[in-house]
C-alpha cells in the first residue's frame, strides 16, 4: 500500500509540474542537461565503479558504452536543440493563400521510461535525454538487475537535476507493475520481448504510446573474402563486436554467424587466433571482459550450451566459472536449428556459426526468422549488398562493421517487427517525446462564398 501511495505521490507532482509550464523552457531544458553532464563529468569514477560492481566491466569499455556516449549525446542535443524547437513553415495549397502553416513540436506530458541492465547507465540517461530536450516530466526506471547503477543514479540525480519533474524509481517487476497501473503520456521501454508485451498491453488501458526497443536475434552474413588482411579486419570487427560490449550481452551484438561450408575452417582458426589476442591464453583472467550480469543468466546461458546435442558442436571455449559468473567466449559449429541456442536470444558469450553452402542462402535463412534489430554482412560484393537490403528487413544493417550504428546520431536506432518499433537518438529521440502539433493560421480577409450552401446548381459552384 506505501508503494502505492508513494507512486500516486510522484506521479501527481510530476503532473503538477508539467502543468506550471516550467518544463517547457528552453533554458529549463538547457540547464537540466548541462547538469546532467556536470552529473557524469564528476562522477565518472563512481561510474566506473559501479560498472565494475554490476558487470566487470573494463574503465575503456565503460567510458566507451556509457560515460562517453552519455556526454556525446547530451552534447549533441544541446548544440542542436534550438533548431528542433523551432517551429517548421510547411507549404499549403496556392487556394488557401493567404492561410499559413506550421509544425510545432510540444512535449508530451509526463513521460516512463524504463531501462535495461546490459548498459545500465547510457539506456537509462540516453532515453532521458531525448524527453528532458522534448520538455517532458520523467520518471526513470533502472534496471534492478544492475543495483549498483540503479542506485547511483538514484542517489546522484536528484542532487543535480530537478527533483519535481526528474524522479528515479527503484525496483524489479513489482514496482514496474504499479508504475504501469498509472496514466503516462508515453512509455519508453528497453528490454525484452517478454516484458515488452506487458509494457504495451499495460499501456493500452489508456491508450498511451510505447517505444519498445527489444532484442532478438542479430546475424552477421560473413562472405567469403580472399584477401588475407580484410579477413583479418573482418574477424577484429567480429571479435571486438561480439565479445567487446558486454562480453556479449548486447541488443544490437552478433548472435550468429552465417558462412560458407568451405569457408568456416578459415574463420574458425581466424576467429580462434583473434580471440587469444585479445583477451590472452586465458580469457577468465582477462579485465576486458565483461562477467555474466548475474546467477539466473548464468544458468540460462549454460542451459543453452551444455545440452549434449549442442555441446557436441563447440569448437572453441566452452568452459565456465560459477563463483566469478564467467563464461568463455565459445564458438559452435552447427548446433541443432531446433535447440534453444538457435531459437532464443543468446545475449551471452556463445557464437554458433551456421554454414550454408552458397553465402546468398544466409538471405533465406534470415528470412525465415522474425526481424533482427541488426543485420551485418561482410562482403565486398555490391550485387550481394543490394540483394540483403532489398530482400531482408531489420532495424539497422550494416556492412562489414559492427555496432558501429549506435554512435551516429544522424541515424535512427530502433527495431522493426519483434525487434520493437519507435526509434531515438539524436534528433529522433526529441520527436519520440514530442508531438509534432500541425497548427493553421487563417486570416479573416478573403472569403469564399462558395464553400457554404445553399448549393443550388453543382456545376457552378465548383
Ligand atoms: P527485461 O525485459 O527483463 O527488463 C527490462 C526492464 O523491465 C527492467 O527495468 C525491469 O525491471 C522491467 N521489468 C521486468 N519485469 C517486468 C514486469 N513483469 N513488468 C514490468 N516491467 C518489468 O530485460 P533485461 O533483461 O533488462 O534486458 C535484456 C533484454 O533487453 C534483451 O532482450 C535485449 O536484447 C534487450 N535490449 C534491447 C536494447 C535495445 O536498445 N533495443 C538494449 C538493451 C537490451
Amino acid at each position: 500500500m506505501e508503494a502505492v501511495r508513494e507512486v500516486e505521490e510522484t506521479l501527481s507532482e510530476l503532473r503538477q509540474t508539467f502543468k506550471d509550464g516550467r518544463t517547457r523552457s528552453i533554458a529549463w531544458r538547457k540547464k537540466q542537461l548541462s547538469s546532467l553532464l556536470e552529473l557524469v563529468n564528476d562522477n565518472e569514477e563512481n561510474i566506473f565503479r559501479a560498472l565494475d560492481q554490476d558487470l566487470g566491466k573494463h574503465p575503456v569499455e565503460s567510458y566507451r558504452d556509457e560515460i562517453g556516449a552519455v556526454k556525446k549525446s547530451i552534447n549533441h542535443t544541446l548544440s542542436n536543440l534550438e533548431k528542433w524547437v523551432a517551429p517548421k513553415k510547411v507549404g499549403l495549397p496556392l487556394p488557401m493563400f493567404p492561410t499559413s502553416g506550421w509544425l510545432l513540436p510540444e512535449p508530451l506530458g509526463v513521460v516512463l521510461v524504463f531501462a535495461s541492465w546490459n548498459f545500465p547507465i547510457s539506456l537509462a540517461l540516453d532515453p532521458m535525454i531525448g524527453a528532458i530536450a522534448a520538455g517532458n516530466a520523467v520518471v526513470l526506471k533502472p534496471s534492478e538487475q544492475a543495483p549498483a547503477s540503479s542506485s547511483f543514479l538514484a542517489n546522484t540525480i536528484p542532487q543535480y537535476m530537478d527533483s519535481k519533474a526528474v524522479k528515479i524509481v527503484e525496483g524489479g517487476a513489482e514496482i514496474s507493475e504499479l508504475l504501469l497501473q498509472q496514466k503516462w503520456d508515453k512509455i519508453f521501454f528497453t528490454g525484452s520481448q517478454q516484458v515488452g508485451r506487458i509494457i504495451m498491453s499495460a499501456a493500452a488501458k489508456n491508450l498511451t504510446p510505447v517505444a519498445l526497443e527489444l532484442g532478438g536475434k542479430c546475424p552477421i552474413i560473413l562472405d567469403s573474402i580472399s584477401s588475407p588482411s580484410d579477413l583479418k579486419v573482418a574477424i577484429q570487427r567480429i571479435v571486438g563486436g561480439k565479445w567487446g560490449p558486454c562480453n556479449g550481452q548486447a541488443c544490437i551484438g552478433v548472435d550468429y554467424m552465417l558462412v560458407e561450408e568451405k569457408f568456416a575452417p578459415t574463420v574458425i582458426e581466424s576467429l580462434k587466433k583473434t580471440i587469444k589476442r585479445f583477451y590472452s591464453e586465458s580469457p577468465k583472467d582477462s579485465k576486458c571482459l565483461a562477467r555474466v550480469v548475474n546467477k539466473r543468466h548464468f544458468e540460462r546461458l549454460r542451459n543453452l550450451f551444455k545440452d549434449p546435442p549442442v555441446a557436441a558442436s563447440i569448437v572453441h571455449g566452452g568452459s565456465l566459472d560459477e563463483e566469478n559468473l564467467f563464461i568463455e567466449p565459445t564458438i559452435l559449429l552447427d548446433p541443432p536449428l531446433n535447440a534453444a541456442i538457435m531459437t532464443e536470444e543468446i545475449f551471452g558469450p556463445l557464437l554458433p556459426i551456421i554454414t550454408v553452402n552458397k553465402i546468398e542462402e544466409s538471405i533465406e535463412f534470415i528470412n525465415s526468422r522474425p526481424k533482427p534489430l541488426a543485420i551485418y554482412a561482410f562482403t565486398k560484393d555490391a550485387n550481394f549488398r543490394r540483394r540483403v537490403l532489398s530482400e531482408t528487413s531489420s532495424g539497422t544493417v550494416v556492412f562489414n562493421d559492427i555496432l558501429i550504428q549506435f554512435v551516429c546520431e544522424a541515424l535512427p536506432f530502433g527495431g522493426v517487427g519483434q525487434s520493437g518499433f519507435g526509434r531515438y537518438h539524436g534528433k529522433y529521440s526529441f520527436d519520440t517525446f514530442s508531438h509534432e502539433r500541425a497548427v493553421v493560421q487563417a486570416n479573416f480577409f478573403i472569403e469564399f462564398g462558395s464553400r457554404y450552401p445553399p448549393w443550388n446548381d453543382f456545376k457552378n459552384n465548383i
